[in-house]
């Protein structure tokens, strides 16, 4: 419980120096006084102390500028706003206290003064407005004026029980790359952005019932009830729209986690878990900043919580194995290399392809074991076409970019082939371009240490990342893999069609070989060969073939070669 201490300033405005000597007298033993004589000298001193002044005993008539004009003047500052003012007027004066009451004083005391009503009215009023002052700091956030998380969630769950709209939307969102705004702009600059967009976020749940929340740093929580389906759509755009129209010379750009509630029985919290979890998503997803915690949404995450769960026991039971898709040469037709894909043959759902797994594994780390794993297996192979006679062409494997921060890499994958007895030109990497743009020196040591140990690397997916022709010359690589989606049926759109040459002179200029990939017609096989690309991966040559297919197909090969 607060107390009020001795050391509150209480100011006494009054032009008649009698009443100031008897409010001295009746409050000075419990508070200092500050006296002031007119309205201006009120002024003044809330300019210089106002935030020292706990309340203000104030006179209506004085000479100069009078008790309202203080209080409309003072009232009109936000500062101020909730500074209690109690005015003074004289008995018989029936029309002062409405009109002083409506211009924002907190109370009033009539003359002739009962002092003990003084001191018991003083200290209630001080004590509420202590209390309401540390209720706030203690609920609000200093910065954008919103919730906190903990009261946010108080009175979201409040308004839901309430329950008194058909929707609920809860709300979870962010700003990506914040930080920088802070180191580029300042503090400052950063606070401000925030302001508007607590500003932005009240107006936006304006009348509606719903409440919001500054979590922490640049995460927000909003509950929104709406009228109908749908609705949270305008308030996203309207906080979209807002900030990108903030004037600073950074691309603000929000994302949103919403959870759209359709039990009740869920509490506040869960519901931000929720809307969280989606928010998470939304910040992966490179086209679409909103994603919703939806049935859809809800499935992906089972999947994911199931493939973590198995992936262990999948690695150990042999359930990941090498596919190879033939590379072509295409000016003669000659089998040249091939790519190891990774297929998970799942006893009960069958073969999987990596799209939907390589991601999970890559943000929970377990793709190293697994690659390492499929080189492993990759060499074996080797080995055993080799030793069958098969006279095997180079095999190349995929490095995630997790693979990458791994300062051992290139031990790991000499200790490999050494221990199948391979030359280390067997082995061909494929690297993507991905892990240049988050770390470019990295990515440059770790090929430069795969290339001393012996490896041909090459960059995967090149051509579409925004990093493709400013990392060219940068990295020391021996072969470009061209984006497939380069291809991807728009070979003969006028602009794709330039890049895939352009690529192609430029890389055979500096001495690096072009491979492309997802070659699925006679045009694109037709095209890329006359442009001199050298080798050429597709359905339209080949899928991914198992390891027992693959073997006939090199026995082929070299029957045809004998030939
Ligand atoms: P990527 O390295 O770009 O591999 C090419 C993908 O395109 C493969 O998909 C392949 O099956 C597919 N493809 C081949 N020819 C064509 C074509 O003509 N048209 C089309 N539309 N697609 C074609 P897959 O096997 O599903 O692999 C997807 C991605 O998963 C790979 O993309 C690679 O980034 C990753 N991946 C595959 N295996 C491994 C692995 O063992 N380790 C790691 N770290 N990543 C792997
Ligand atoms: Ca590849």
């Amino acid at each position: 419980m607060l107390k009020v201490q001795n050391a509150r300033n209480v100011l006494i405005a009054d032009d008649n120096i009698i009443n100031r000597r008897i409010l001295k007298a009746v409050l000075g033993s419990d508070y200092n006084i500050i006296e002031a004589e007119d309205g201006l000298q009120v002024m003044d001193i809330l300019k210089t102390r106002g935030d020292d002044i706990s309340v203000i005993l104030l006179d209506i008539l004085m000479p100069g500028m009078d008790g309202y004009e203080v209080l409309r003047a003072v009232r009109a500052d936000p500062k101020f706003t909730a500074l209690p003012i109690v005015v003074t007027t004289q008995q018989d004066d029936t029309e002062a206290e409405p009109v002083a009451l409506a211009l924002g004083a907190t109370d009033y005391l009539p003359k002739p003064y009962r002092p003990e009503i003084i001191k018991q009215r003083i200290h209630n009023l001080i004590l509420l407005r202590e209390s309401t002052v540390f209720i706030n700091a203690m609920e609000r956030d200093s910065v954008s004026g919103l919730y906190t998380e903990d009261a946010f969630i108080r009175q979201a769950q409040g308004v839901l029980d309430a329950n008194l709209y058909p929707y609920y939307y809860v709300i979870s969102m962010d700003i990506d790359r914040f930080e920088l705004v802070n180191e580029i702009f300042g503090l400052e600059e950063g606070n401000q952005i925030l302001q508007f967009l607590g500003r932005s976020i009240i107006h936006s749940l304006k009348n509606t019932g719903g409440v919001a929340a500054r979590a922490s740093g640049t995460k927000f929580y909003m509950l929104y009830p709406a009228k109908a389906q749908g609705d949270e759509k305008e308030v996203i755009r309207f906080l979209r729209d807002g900030l990108a129209s903030y004037p600073v010379d950074f691309i603000l750009t929000p994302r949103f986690g919403v959870y759209p509630v359709d039990t009740k029985t869920s509490t506040a919290t869960t519901m931000c878990e929720m809307a969280h979890t989606a928010l998470k998503a939304a910040q992966k997803r490179i086209d679409e900043p909103v994603v919703y915690y939806d049935e859809a949404f809800q499935k992906k995450v089972m999947e994911e919580v199931q493939i973590t769960f198995e992936m262990r026991s999948a690695l150990e039971d042999g359930q990941f194995h090498p596919y190879y898709q033939p590379k072509y040469n295409l000016q003669t037709g000659m089998l040249q290399e091939a790519e190891a894909l990774v297929r998970w043959i799942h006893p009960e759902r069958g073969t999987m392809s990596p799209a939907s797994y390589i991601p999970i594994f890559e943000r929970n780390g377990f793709i190293t074991q697994m690659d390492l794993k499929l080189w492993d297996s990759v060499c074996a192979h080797i080995r055993q076409w080799t030793d069958a006679g098969l006279d095997p062409v180079p095999v190349s494997v995929n490095v995630s970019w997790v693979d990458i921060y791994n300062p051992n890499l290139a031990v790991l994958l000499r200790q490999t082939v050494d221990k199948y007895g391979l030359p280390t030109r067997m082995l061909h990497l494929e690297i993507t371009e991905t892990v240049y743009t988050q770390n470019p020196h990295l990515m440059i040591n770790a090929l430069k240490a795969l290339r001393e140990a012996g490896f041909i690397v090459g960059v995967d997916n090149f051509g579409l990342g925004y990093s493709s022709l400013n990392m060219l010359g940068k990295i020391p690589v021996d072969e470009l893999k061209l984006d497939m989606r380069l291809l991807d049926n728009n070979l003969f759109v006028k602009g794709n069609r330039s890049v895939v040459k352009f690529i192609v002179e430029m890389a055979q200029d500096m001495g690096l070989s072009v491979i492309a990939e997802g070659i699925e017609t006679a045009d694109d096989y037709q095209y890329l060969k006359q442009l001199g690309c050298r080798m050429g991966q597709g359905y339209y040559l080949s899928s991914p073939l198992p390891e027992t297919d693959y073997a006939r197909l090199l026995r082929e090969e070299r029957k045809w070669k004998g030939n």
